[in-house]
């Protein structure tokens, strides 16, 4: 017996051993276990509370895949489709707030700051010259667990899940009084499963950065995906792929969605 005990207490240490040395250096970001899919690539991570406005607010993972079948080539928005949709009607931001990059993918944190810098300012010259998304800097210190809501805004890289290029996570006000509804946070990570590029018109083998990030930032200023085929033009068609480059501009119907919201 006392030969039994001792095997096991042996064999419990090796393997709590070998589990301390099988803990993998890099989780990655990938969605938590609990999210809920709750339309097709919008996640629920549930509610939590907002110390700032001291209210309730909801949380979003919004993940842009990728499916190259579903592009559509030259095809042009129909007249009577609609290719652009808000989260909710009144859930948009209405203070500004500060955000912050830290770079990965091998690209250049100078670089992702310009792009992201820019593309914001596409977004807010569309909605006439408002200030959306505040300005931003490099990050300083560790990325927040971008699922959980926290005061800072953050844009990183990490593992997510296979064929996922990128996610935006977004918390506010979406149900309730249009008046009440708002946004009150947003981080995005870009996933380093697939290699990244600061131009997909020569690197046309990557992901050009400015050409999901513009479609991301649409997510951080509340706007959601169009999956309707004809709309495959539009900057906030739910797929992306490599070598695509004809979202770093918005399209009629995207300037139509922001100015839904601003
Ligand atoms: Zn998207």
């Amino acid at each position: 017996m006392k030969k039994i005990v001792m095997f096991v207490s042996v064999l419990s240490l090796i393997l709590n051993v070998n589990l301390t040395f099988a803990k993998p250096a890099d989780k990655g970001f990938k969605l938590p276990s609990n999210a809920i899919e709750v339309t097709p690539n919008v996640f629920s991570l549930g509610e939590a509370y907002d110390m700032k406005s001291h209210k309730l607010v909801q949380g979003y993972a919004i993940v842009h895949k990728k499916n190259g079948q579903a592009r559509g080539g030259n095809a042009k928005p129909k007249g009577s489709t609609t290719c652009y949709a808000v989260m909710a009607n009144g859930a948009k931001w209405k203070n500004v707030e500060d955000w912050e990059v830290f770079p990965g993918a091998g690209l250049d944190g100078n670089f992702l700051l310009d792009r992201l810098t820019h593309s914001i300012n596409t977004w807010e010259t569309a909605a006439v010259n408002q200030n959306i998304l505040g300005s931003g800097s490099l990050g300083i210190g560790p990325v927040v667990d971008p699922y959980t809501l926290d005061n800072e805004n953050q844009v990183s890289f990490g593992t997510l899940e296979s064929g996922t290029i990128a996610v935006t996570v977004v918390w506010g006000i979406f149900g309730g009084p249009t008046s009440n509804r708002k946004l009150v946070a947003w981080d995005q990570i870009y996933n380093t499963n697939f290699q990244w590029t600061e131009d997909a018109l020569i690197e046309t083998g990557k992901m050009d950065f400015w050409n999901i990030a513009i479609h991301e930032l649409g997510h951080s200023m509340g706007l959601k995906d169009i999956y309707n085929s004809s709309c495959s033009d539009v900057t906030m068609y739910g797929y992306g792929t490599e070598g695509e480059t004809k979202k770093r501009d918005l399209a009629p119907a995207d300037i139509t969605g922001i100015n839904i919201l601003y």
